[in-house]
């Protein structure tokens, strides 16, 4: 089935690219074009789930710890799924499915 661009299958294309371009140089210069949208993809995906998931009336941004660090994507899946109001001012959304 086809599902489009899968970013899974970027690096190992870049990697391949970076070898066939030790024979064929111009190789090189295609293999950047990947490498650059993996790379950015990956920063864009951190900066978007680490900064922008915040509750719309306190601001209180779920993905850190107490301590103020990142939390793991693993925990906060597990964590996400319960959560149905924010741990802060308890609010929820109007449309929240009920648990
Ligand atoms: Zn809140």
């Amino acid at each position: 089935m086809e599902k489009g661009f899968n970013a899974a299958y970027t690096l190992p294309v870049t990697i391949i690219l970076f070898i066939a371009g030790s024979y064929w140089p111009i190789l090189l210069i295609i293999s950047a074009i990947p490498f650059l949208l993996y790379v950015s993809g990956l920063c864009a995906s951190y900066f978007l789930f680490y900064h922008t998931i915040k509750c719309p009336e306190c601001g209180h941004n779920p993905t850190r710890r107490k301590d103020g660090k990142v939390a793991s994507p693993r925990y906060l899946e597990g964590k996400f799924k319960k959560m149905t109001e924010c741990p802060e001012c308890a609010y929820s959304p109007p449309h929240a499915p009920s648990p």
